[in-house]
């Protein structure tokens, strides 16, 4: 053991109560952190971390992860500062799927671990920058912020002398890999992944909707045209009556993430019981596991379609959408003609990144409010 560490018998006792305290909470088709298949530069275990755990802390403690507070979700800073940012997404995401992987008794420290690192790649100014980096970098691949992850997790994060990235495990590579195609490793997703992908949907589909609604952007009796406004409604219509508007859109916001991760549960327990589902194995070569009921899924596709319709692509969305792309496609071709501009870190990347991603590597790490900072430095004079 390393210099200073503790070294006792009762310490090891402790060490080693702390791994079976994992053992004796996961059901068989968890992913055990003693089952996973390490790391891509290996590492000793830590005496009474997991690897998953280690996994999550690493994440925590990225500037990626740091960088996502200042980052657009829908709406940016200019609209107002109660709606949410990449980082209250993530901890929002982060807080259902651990409930349903905690109810499922799957591997929580994963599950935490995935859901924090699982928009660390977003660009700023939310989907139009990255529609935006998409463009610029065409000629080389493109752009998608489910990759940009991986690339930060695996390679641009530096904070470790003996490896670039965080060396995450590969249970983590593997499940944000299937994120860019869910087919990557042939096989299903972790039931972990699949929570966290649950747990994204039920946290975006609701707070967009709160967000558009405090921004003014859509109006409650248009959400309650909506089914499963509607129901929901009714759902709280049955528990409380005379509500104010206020009072029926927040009743209604909690209504719904209940119902849905309620379904998420029933649904998954039926699955799992169905199909036998009595380890990893068999989680891989089923369908997938953890997914809305028909009746759910089909009214959260009509609740998305107004979302695209009256949120996604109101005219105070668009503009801010339009300005975000110019100003990104503007720094794009800037830092292409003058590399030296770039911070010494990133030059030192050009020639084995070769220069277009490297500057897509740049931008795609700012927050919009670094962003707006160098674009305005950019183009002064
Ligand atoms: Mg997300």
């Amino acid at each position: 053991m390393s210099d200073g560490a503790i070294e006792s018998a009762d310490y090891r006792q402790f060490c080693a109560q702390v791994a079976q305290r994992e053992t004796a909470l996961l059901a068989p088709y968890a992913m055990h952190g003693a089952a996973s298949a390490g790391r891509r530069h290996p590492e000793p275990p830590h005496p009474y971390r997991g690897p998953f755990q280690r996994d999550r802390d690493r994440v925590t403690h990225s500037a990626a992860y740091r960088r996502l507070s200042h980052k657009t979700q829908v709406f940016t800073g200019d609209l107002g500062d109660h709606h949410r940012t990449r980082l209250t997404h993530t901890l929002e995401v982060a807080s259902i799927a651990r409930t349903l992987g905690r109810a499922l008794r799957v591997n929580e420290d994963l599950v935490e671990a995935l859901a924090l690192t699982h928009d660390l790649g977003h660009p700023p100014y939310g989907h139009a920058g990255e529609d935006a980096l998409n463009e610029c970098l065409a000629a080389v691949g493109g752009f998608s912020h489910n990759r940009q992850a991986l690339r930060i997790v695996e390679e641009l994060e530096r904070r470790y002398p003996d490896f670039p990235g965080l060396n995450l495990s590969l249970e983590v590579l593997e499940s944000q890999a299937t994120r860019i195609d869910k087919a990557a490793a042939g096989l299903r997703p972790l039931l972990e992944a699949q929570v966290v992908e649950a747990a994204d949907s039920v946290a975006y589909d609701t707070h967009d909707a709160d967000d558009a609604l405090r921004l003014g952007l859509l109006e409650l009796p248009e959400l309650l045209e909506v089914p499963l406004w509607r129901e929901a409604g009714r759902r709280v219509a049955r528990r409380w009556a005379d509500l104010s508007d206020k009072e029926l859109e927040r009743a209604i916001l909690h209504e719904l993430i209940d119902w849905q991760v309620g379904d998420l549960l029933g649904g998954a327990v039926e699955r799992l019981k169905a199909g036998r589902i009595d380890s990893v194995a068999a989680v891989r070569r089923a369908e997938t596991i953890v997914r809305p009921g028909c009746e759910l899924a089909e009214q959260k596709i009509e609740l998305e379609r107004l979302l695209h319709a009256r949120v996604y692509r109101h005219p105070q969305v668009l503009a801010m959408r339009r300005q975000a792309q110019a100003s990104l496609q503007r720094m794009f071709e800037q830092f292409l003609a003058r590399p030296d501009l770039l911070p010494a870190s990133f030059q030192d990347r050009i020639g084995t990144t070769g220069l277009p991603r490297t500057v897509g590597d740049y931008l795609a790490g700012m927050t919009d409010r670094f962003a707006e900072q160098q674009y305005a430095r950019l183009t002064a004079g």
